[in-house]
């Protein structure tokens, strides 16, 4: 029996919210329905089931476009929350300012963060946050070897975490990504905890937290030289479940 379906794919979004059951329960039968008849999105699934997605054999066109639209919502949301936190914090309504008009939402450096619920697998990714890194950003995060990373044809690298390793010692693993100088964003699953640190060229620089969900509010952290470490740091702790977008803001 030969039945209706939509020609549209899957987004990526939509994969990886299926992955880690966070859609709500239509969506999930609506992926179901898809995944019936449409072998490439099953194939994608599977692959980001494994933590790793082949792009290059996924439609590529649906994947850019997909790709293109979700990073210009998650800018405008960037835009959004640089707005109300000038309200809120008017110490620094100035920088923010120049962030939001100069800068149109666009960092130094950006990743995605996925905060799950004690126990659970916490991620953060570093693709499809292109269209929210400036030119010539100064940093730029990827996974250290042991974690699978491919890029598309389009240079966007996606990446999927998630090691077995995180599983039987959840609360204990700190996730981290790396940038090749050796700044780096970890996660301390224990403690909820975000952790950036940056070089000295970041010393003063803010950092933005960004929920997905617009009624939730955005933080914002300053980062500071630590003389104990000798390290340019800060951190967001006690961060609730969700979905985020970390963000520094650009340097001069
Ligand atoms: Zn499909």
């Amino acid at each position: 029996m030969q039945t209706k379906r939509s020609t549209r794919h899957l987004t990526l979004e939509t994969v990886e919210d299926y992955v880690d059951k966070l859609l709500p329960e239509r969506q999930v039968c609506s992926v179901e329905k898809h995944i019936e008849d449409c072998a490439d999105c099953k194939e994608l699934i599977q692959r980001a089931r494994r933590y790793t997605i082949l792009l290059s054999r996924w439609a590529p066109e649906a994947y850019a476009e997909a790709s293109r639209a979700t990073e210009e919502q998650k800018r405008l949301r960037v835009m959004a929350a640089l707005e109300s936190l000038e309200q809120s914090e008017p110490t620094i309504a100035k920088r923010l300012r120049v962030w939001r008009e100069q800068w149109l939402g666009r960092g130094e450096a950006a990743v995605q963060i996925a905060v799950k619920a004690s126990g659970e697998i916490t991620r953060i990714l570093t693709g499809g946050v292109k269209g929210l890194i400036k030119p010539q950003a100064r940093w730029t995060f990827s996974y250290s070897p042991r974690a699978p990373k491919l890029a598309s044809n389009m240079g966007i690298a996606l990446d999927f975490l998630g090691s077995p390793a995180s599983t039987d010692t959840a609360g204990e693993e700190r996730l981290s990504v790396e940038d090749v100088s050796g700044a780096r964003i970890s996660i301390d699953e224990l403690n909820d905890a975000i952790h950036v640190t940056l070089d000295a060229k970041a010393a003063g620089a803010l950092v933005m937290l960004v929920p997905e969900s617009e009624e939730d509010q955005s933080l914002v952290q300053k980062i500071k030289y630590e003389a104990v470490s000798g390290t340019y740091f800060t951190s967001f702790d006690k961060v609730p479940p969700g979905k985020y977008t970390l963000v520094v803001e650009p340097l001069q």
